[in-house]
């Protein structure tokens, strides 16, 4: 389920999965079924993204440990 968070006084919609913030629900969900499906991010959705969480940047390093 997507999360509606406010950050910084902005609502934001949270893909519950990899934790990105939108500010449209329906791209928050978007990403989310797309996460669900291929455990990937788009691209083509994450360049919407407006919040980025620290795990997610954590996440980006510890690649090279799988
Ligand atoms: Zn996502």
């Amino acid at each position: 389920m997507v999360k509606k968070e406010k950050v910084g006084g902005k609502i934001l919609f949270l893909c519950e999965i990899c934790g990105l913030g939108y500010l449209d629900e329906e791209t928050a969900r978007e990403c989310e079924e797309w996460c669900k499906r291929t455990r990937t991010c788009s691209l083509k959705i994450t360049k919407k993204a407006v919040y980025f969480p620290n795990p997610f940047e954590k996440q980006k390093g510890t690649d090279s440990t799988l």
